[in-house]
């Protein structure tokens, strides 16, 4: 079984320093769908991992958070693929969890839920938070530019620990190279 795990917010769609409070509010960036709805049909697993300290702090209810992703996965389901799974940490930093990334409890889940080992597994993300979740289990982590993708950039490449992990322009860039292992520069 080949898996996939994506971020949400500012790598399939749009992030907002308000929160993305509602299905209205949640908008594809450009490609992501297709891009998911690739990877699926390339015989993936896709599955997202999201902090949503949102529902946490009151900001939007479980019931806007479904409607959010039902619109998620019927796009990418009419665009050919599935969305297998939508893991979500809905705690504050406050509550000091261990789903909310960098803690890996989310990745954990997505192990036990699909009996995996995560070794190796791509992991797609805009922050350094979610990668640090993803090289916390082994998992391959894959850099977004979208979101909040330039300033981890920076971060990256300043860093010794992670200055190798590789940096691609959106998630459609990103899948090409998971399908090709070829990659366009960003
Ligand atoms: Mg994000
Ligand atoms: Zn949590």
């Amino acid at each position: 079984m080949k898996l996939a795990i994506l971020d949400r917010d500012g790598v399939i769609n749009l992030d907002s320093a308000d929160y993305i409070k509602s299905a209205e509010e949640w908008l594809p960036l450009p490609g992501s769908i297709e891009a998911m709805a690739r990877l699926s049909r390339a015989g993936y697993t896709v599955v997202v991992a999201t902090n949503q300290s949102g529902l946490g702090r009151g900001f939007f209810d479980l019931d806007d958070l479904e409607a959010m992703h039902a619109k998620m996965a019927n796009l990418v389901e009419a665009a050919g693929g599935t969305v297998d799974g939508i893991f979500y940490c809905p705690h504050t930093p406050e509550d000091n969890c261990r789903c909310r990334k960098p803690a890996p409890g989310l990745l954990d889940a997505i192990a036990e839920s699909f009996e995996i080992d995560l070794n190796g597994v791509p992991v797609v993300g805009d922050s350094l938070r979610d990668l640090k979740a993803g090289l916390a289990r082994g998992c391959r982590p894959l850099l977004v530019r979208t979101g909040k993708g330039q300033t981890t950039a920076k971060q990256l490449a300043e860093s010794e620990q992670f200055r190798d992990i590789p940096v691609f322009p959106d998630l459609a860039a990103a899948v090409d190279f998971l399908l090709t292992g070829k990659a366009r520069c960003s």
